[in-house]
C-alpha cells in the first residue's frame, strides 16, 4: 500500500501523520493511503509557492511554453501508467481513463501557445501623441480543488494554464483518488518546471478551508458538487479572491420525432452509462418528444440489459463500479424513491454482483420511464448509472423542461431539423449544447462551463476564459513629449 504524501518544492513530504485509506472501488478494499495535511504542511506549501512565484512570473512566456512542450511529451510517454493510476482508484475503464488524460493533455497543448495567448492590445494616438496598451499579468498563487470523477482531466483544466500565465499553483486533489496528480506533478518537474511552481497539498475539507482563508492565495478554482461549489464561491469571494466554482448537473438529451433513432440510442447509452454515470456531462435525463418515445425506450432497454459491467482490469468492461460504498447506497436510495414516487422502473441495477468482486461498488444500468418533473430522481443530481426518460408532447414542452431545471451544465438535441436545432441552441439556458452530439464537452481551445446552479463565478475553465481568469488586466497610457506645457489640467481631456 503506497503512502501518498504532498508534493512540495519538488519533493514528496508530509508533516502530518494522519492518513486516510484510498479504496479500490472494484474490490471495496484499501489500496493506498493519503495524508490529511496539517497546518505545518499548509505553511510550507505557501512558503514554497510564494518563493517560486517570484522567479517564475518573471520568466519569459516563451521559456514557460518550452517547459510545457516537454511536459506534453512526458505525459504522452507515461499515459499507460497514468491511466492505470486513474482506473485503479476511480474504477473507470482503462480506455476511458486514457481518453480523459488526453483531454487534459489538450489543455497542456493549448497552454503551450501562451506567448501568443498573452499578446496584449495596443492603440496608437488614443489622444494627441498618446499611446495606450493593455497587458495581462499573473495573479500570484492560485489554488485548485478538484473532484473524484476526473482525477487527471479536471486538475489539468486548471494548472497548465495558470502556470503558463506565470502563476504558482497549489492543487488539492480529491482524497478519493490522489495518485495520478502526484505523478503528474512529478512529470512536470522532470520537464523542467522549477520547484514550488506546482505544489500538491492533500487532505479533505479542513485543508480546503485553510486555502480559502489564506491571504496569500489570489484565486480559487473549484470543481465538485453544487452545495460545496456554492460554499467555496461565497467564502472565497468574501476573502477577496477571484473564484470560479463549477458544480453539479442534470443534463437533458432531447430526442425529436425526426431524429435518427439509432444514433440517439447509441448517444444516450454512452452518455448515460459511460463512467457509471459519474460525469458532470453525463446524460441523466432523456426527453422523448411525441411518438418516438415507445421505440426509444424499447431500444435503450434492449441495449442497457446487455451492457458489460466489470472491473477496469477486464478489457471488455464498458462500465465500472461507482466510487464508494456510501455513494452506492445513495444511488440505490434514489432508485427506491423513484419507485415510490411512481416512475416506471424498467431495469433495476440494485443488488448487482460480480463473482470475485462481491464487495465492489457495482450498480447495474438502471432505466426509469414515465418520470415526472416533480420527482426527486428528476430534480436532483444522482451521479450514477440511472437514466430517467421523461415524455414531452412537443418541442416547446421539452425546451421548458431544459430551461426550468435548476442545473444548466450541458444539454443536447437529436433532430434532423436544422431550423429547430438552431432555435434550441439559441434559446436553451445551458452553458454547453450539443446537436446530434451526446456529450458536448468543449475542446481545450474553447471553454468549459455551465450556467445556473452548475457554475458560480463568471469564468468558465480553460480556453481564453482560463487565460483571463488566471491573469489580471493592466492598461498603460503613455506619452513622451519633449516639453510638457506647464501647469496642471483640471478638466477631463477631450482629445
Ligand atoms: P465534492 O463536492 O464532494 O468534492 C470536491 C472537492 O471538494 C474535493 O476535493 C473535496 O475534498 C472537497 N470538499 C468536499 N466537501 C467539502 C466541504 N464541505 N468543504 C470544502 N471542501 C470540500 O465532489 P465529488 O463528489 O468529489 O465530485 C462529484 C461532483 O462533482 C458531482 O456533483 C459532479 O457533477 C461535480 N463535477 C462537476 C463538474 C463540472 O465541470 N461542472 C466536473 C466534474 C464533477
Amino acid at each position: 500500500m503506497n503512502k501518498i504524501r504532498n508534493y512540495i518544492n519538488g519533493k514528496f513530504s508530509a508533516n502530518s501523520t494522519e492518513y486516510l485509506n484510498v479504496i479500490d472501488p472494484s474490490k471495496g478494499e484499501p489500496i493506498n493511503q493519503v495524508v490529511l495535511s496539517n497546518n505545518k504542511d499548509f505553511k510550507s506549501t505557501i512558503e514554497s509557492s510564494l518563493k517560486a512565484f517570484h522567479n517564475w512570473s518573471q520568466e519569459t512566456p516563451l521559456k514557460r511554453s518550452r517547459v510545457l512542450f516537454k511536459y506534453k511529451n512526458l505525459i504522452e510517454k507515461d499515459i499507460d501508467n497514468l491511466a492505470k493510476l486513474v482506473s485503479s482508484e476511480h474504477g473507470k475503464t482503462l480506455e476511458d481513463s486514457k481518453g480523459s488524460i488526453t483531454r487534459g493533455l489538450e489543455v497542456v497543448e493549448f497552454a503551450s501557445g501562451i506567448p501568443n495567448l498573452l499578446k496584449g492590445e495596443f492603440s496608437q494616438n488614443v489622444g494627441t501623441n498618446i499611446d495606450s496598451w493593455s497587458i495581462r499579468q499573473p495573479l500570484g498563487i492560485c489554488a485548485g480543488i478538484t473532484p473524484f470523477n476526473f482525477p487527471a482531466m479536471v486538475p489539468m483544466w486548471m494548472y497548465p494554464i495558470s502556470i503558463a500565465c506565470g502563476n504558482s499553483f497549489i492543487l488539492k486533489p480529491s482524497e478519493k483518488n490522489p495518485s495520478c496528480s502526484a505523478r503528474l506533478a512529478e512529470l512536470f518537474s522532470e520537464a523542467g518546471l522549477p520547484d514550488g511552481v506546482l505544489n500538491i497539498l492533500n487532505g479533505d475539507k479542513d485543508v480546503v478551508n485553510l486555502l480559502l482563508e489564506s491571504k496569500d492565495i489570489s484565486s480559487i478554482s473549484f470543481v465538485g458538487s453544487t452545495p460545496v461549489a456554492k460554499y467555496i464561491y461565497e467564502k472565497a469571494a468574501k476573502e477577496g479572491k477571484r473564484v470560479q466554482a463549477l458544480g453539479g448537473a442534470k443534463n437533458h438529451l432531447v430526442v425529436m420525432p425526426d431524429a435518427n433513432i439509432d444514433q440517439a440510442v447509441d448517444g444516450i447509452m454512452g452518455a448515460a452509462f459511460g463512467s457509471a454515470g459519474e460525469r458532470c456531462m453525463a446524460v441523466s435525463v432523456a426527453v422523448a418528444v411525441g411518438n418516438i418515445a415507445d421505440k426509444l425506450v424499447e431500444n435503450i432497454h434492449n441495449k442497457a440489459q446487455v451492457l458489460k459491467v466489470a472491473p477496469w482490469t477486464d478489457s471488455s468492461a464498458e462500465m465500472g463500479p461507482v466510487i464508494s460504498k456510501e455513494h452506492k447506497i445513495k444511488i440505490e436510495n434514489y432508485i427506491s424513491s423513484g419507485i415510490e414516487e411512481g416512475a416506471q422502473l424498467l431495469l433495476d441495477g440494485r443488488n448487482f454482483k460480480i463473482q470475485g468482486y462481491e464487495n465492489g461498488n457495482f450498480i447495474g444500468p438502471t432505466l426509469f420511464d414515465k418520470v415526472e418533473k416533480n420527482m426527486k430522481i428528476y430534480k436532483e443530481e444522482i451521479f450514477g448509472p440511472v437514466l430517467s426518460v421523461i415524455r414531452a408532447k412537443d418541442y416547446e414542452e421539452a425546451l421548458n423542461l431544459v430551461n426550468n431545471h435548476a442545473f444548466g451544465n450541458g444539454t443536447s438535441i437529436y433532430t434532423s431539423d436544422g431550423e429547430l436545432s438552431r432555435h434550441f441552441t439559441t434559446n436553451c439556458k445551458i452553458g454547453m449544447v450539443g446537436v446530434n452530439v451526446p456529450i458536448p464537452v468543449p475542446m481545450a481551445f474553447h471553454s468549459f462551463g455551465g450556467w445556473k446552479d452548475s457554475l458560480f463565478g463568471d469564468h468558465a475553465m480553460h480556453g481564453l476564459e482560463g487565460v483571463r481568469f488566471y491573469t489580471k488586466l493592466k492598461t498603460v497610457t503613455s506619452r513622451w513629449p519633449k516639453s510638457i506645457k506647464s501647469g496642471p489640467e483640471f478638466i477631463m481631456p477631450t482629445n
